[in-house]
């Protein structure tokens, strides 16, 4: 007999987490209740205000696969983005693979595309039941109901073995569990923004802009992400099957490269004129976008328990993180798949199958969250260094050359199942490794010069000793340096 047998589970959120959270638990043999406070987009269409596309990576392939959509997925809705393509202010391009590996990419994804995908799966199992315009407006995490509203007014209660708050980053039922005592919540913003541009396919660009063959019809190489990085901002943008292309500004609020200094549409075109050259062209409708598209904001936010009594959090109201590691909706994907996962061990039990959950999802949902965080000045001020270039190309030709030994941060992130915060100690294990490795050869090469130059009386004999000293004390004060910088 399926786990599951004989209990209710009480979804709250039908975003990306809760169609396939929903899709998960139904395999388990759970009755399964979804409640959306938006419209049913399988008529209505998209109404979604977040992001148009993201980056689907691993972790969140491995979670649809769980569920059998990740074929599907990739077929439907994916285009794989090998690397980044960096576009200087002069428009010089340069290429940058995301892995040594050649066949690893991230897949940009349509989130309409790939929502309406889970809800069509969700809705194939008989025992999920897809409630719409239902807003979760209050519940009680002790016996797992939830209080929902519908655009007449009406008030419904819905009550589960198990009540799962996937409502996202201003979840409802965290709300309750906020005002409760010895809650922990921190949420911080950054100063940051995000605002969301459309280049077109590049037949629909005026003749002689973009070349309408040279990229299958887009205007740029879909298969990168491209990344305009003016060090104190930066724009990104992702295709689109549509062969056009979402671009995202993420800028600060306020001051130099603001979106508050843009206050009318000459100063908006001037300003791409000047720092995004290329791009400008391409972005017909520059001007409207950039009055009519919401300015987002970009928030961090952490919380513990994630559990309460018969409640649980997760996906973004457990753990909002910042978009720079392309991570939220993979890290979100995993919480699903765990959750099935600890509720498959515990045979159905829910007390400790949610015990477990969050015990084992909580360090790595802060790892995630600083890597994001950092990853965001990566992205915004080093990719189009030399010295980042150069990083890179020594890590992937490390990953080559010790496989095994020596695997790229980014890598184990996107490109693997190595849960986040593993993969974070390993990466500064391997960089405190290599880095004293490194420094040991040269401190050996120049105490073999020294040797030699005072045998070949270059150094005069009385100065060795003293200079052999400095070398030694410099090498010992550099290990401990390296050691602590890349201690994990
Ligand atoms: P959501 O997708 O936010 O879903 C929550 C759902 O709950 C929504 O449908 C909402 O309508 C519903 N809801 C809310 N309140 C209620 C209520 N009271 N009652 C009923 N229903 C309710 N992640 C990646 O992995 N890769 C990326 O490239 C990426 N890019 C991003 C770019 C931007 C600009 C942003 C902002 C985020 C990006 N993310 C990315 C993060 C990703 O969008 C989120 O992590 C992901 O959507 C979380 O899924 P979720 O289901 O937990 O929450």
């Amino acid at each position: 007999m399926p786990v599951g047998t004989g209990q209710k589970i009480v979804i709250v959120g039908s975003g990306l987490a809760g169609g396939l959270l929903a899709c998960a638990l139904a395999r388990l043999g759970f009755q399964v209740e979804l409640y959306e406070r938006r419209p049913d987009p399988r008529t209505a269409g998209y109404s979604g205000g977040r992001s148009i596309n993201l980056a689907l990576s691993d972790r969140g392939l491995d979670a649809l696969r769980s569920i059998g959509l990740d074929q599907r997925v990739m077929q439907q809705d994916a285009l794989p983005m090998k690397g980044r393509m960096m576009h200087a202010y002069t428009g010089d391009l340069t290429y940058q693979p995301y892995s040594a590996d050649a066949a690893h990419a991230i897949n940009s994804v349509s989130r309409a595309g790939l929502n309406l995908t889970l809800i069509n799966e969700a809705a194939t199992y008989s025992n999920v039941r897809l409630v719409f315009e239902s807003t979760c407006i209050d519940a009680d995490p002790l016996t797992g109901t939830a209080t929902l509203r519908s655009p007449d007014g009406t008030l419904t209660t819905a009550q589960g073995d198990l009540l799962v708050a996937a409502d996202g980053a201003f979840s409802a039922v965290r709300g309750i569990m906020q005002r409760t005592d010895r809650y922990n919540y921190q949420q911080s913003y950054l100063d940051y923004g995000y605002k969301e541009l459309h280049i077109p396919p590049a037949a629909q660009l005026p003749a002689g802009t973009a070349h309408p063959d040279r990229f299958g019809g887009f205007a740029l190489d879909p298969a990168a992400l491209h990344i305009w990085p003016r060090r104190k901002a930066m724009m990104i943008a992702l295709p689109n099957r549509d062969k056009s292309f979402t671009c995202t500004l993420f800028w600060p609020f306020q001051g130099d490269h603001s979106f508050e200094a843009l206050d009318n549409p000459d100063k908006v075109r001037a300003h791409f004129q000047r720092h995004y050259p290329d791009a400008f062209p391409l972005i017909p409708s520059l001007a409207d976008d950039f009055k009519t598209n919401p300015t987002g904001s970009l928030v961090t936010i952490r919380c513990w328990p994630w559990v309460m009594g018969r409640a649980v959090l997760l996906g973004d109201a457990a753990h909002a993180i910042v978009p720079f590691y392309g991570q939220g909706m993979n890290a979100a994907f995993e919480d699903c798949k765990a959750l099935a996962e600890c509720l498959d061990r515990a045979r159905g039990q829910i007390a400790p199958a949610l015990d477990e959950f969050q015990t084992l999802r909580k360090p790595h949902a802060d790892a995630i969250a600083d890597l994001a965080l950092a990853n965001f000045v990566e992205m915004r001020d080093k990719v189009g260094t030399r010295l980042f270039l150069y990083k890179k190309k020594l890590e992937h030709a490390l990953h080559r050359r010790f496989p095994t030994r020596f695997t790229p941060l980014y890598d184990m992130v996107s490109f693997s199942l190595i849960p986040y915060n593993d993969a974070r100690r390993r990466a500064a294990q391997q960089w405190q490794g290599f880095s004293i490795l490194a420094f040991t050869i040269l401190f050996l090469l120049l105490l073999s010069l020294q040797i030699i130059l005072t045998a070949t009386g270059i150094i005069p004999s009385p100065a060795a000793p003293p200079l052999g000293l400095l070398l030694l004390c410099l090498y010992a004060v550099g290990v401990s340096w390296l050691w602590q910088r890349f201690t994990p």
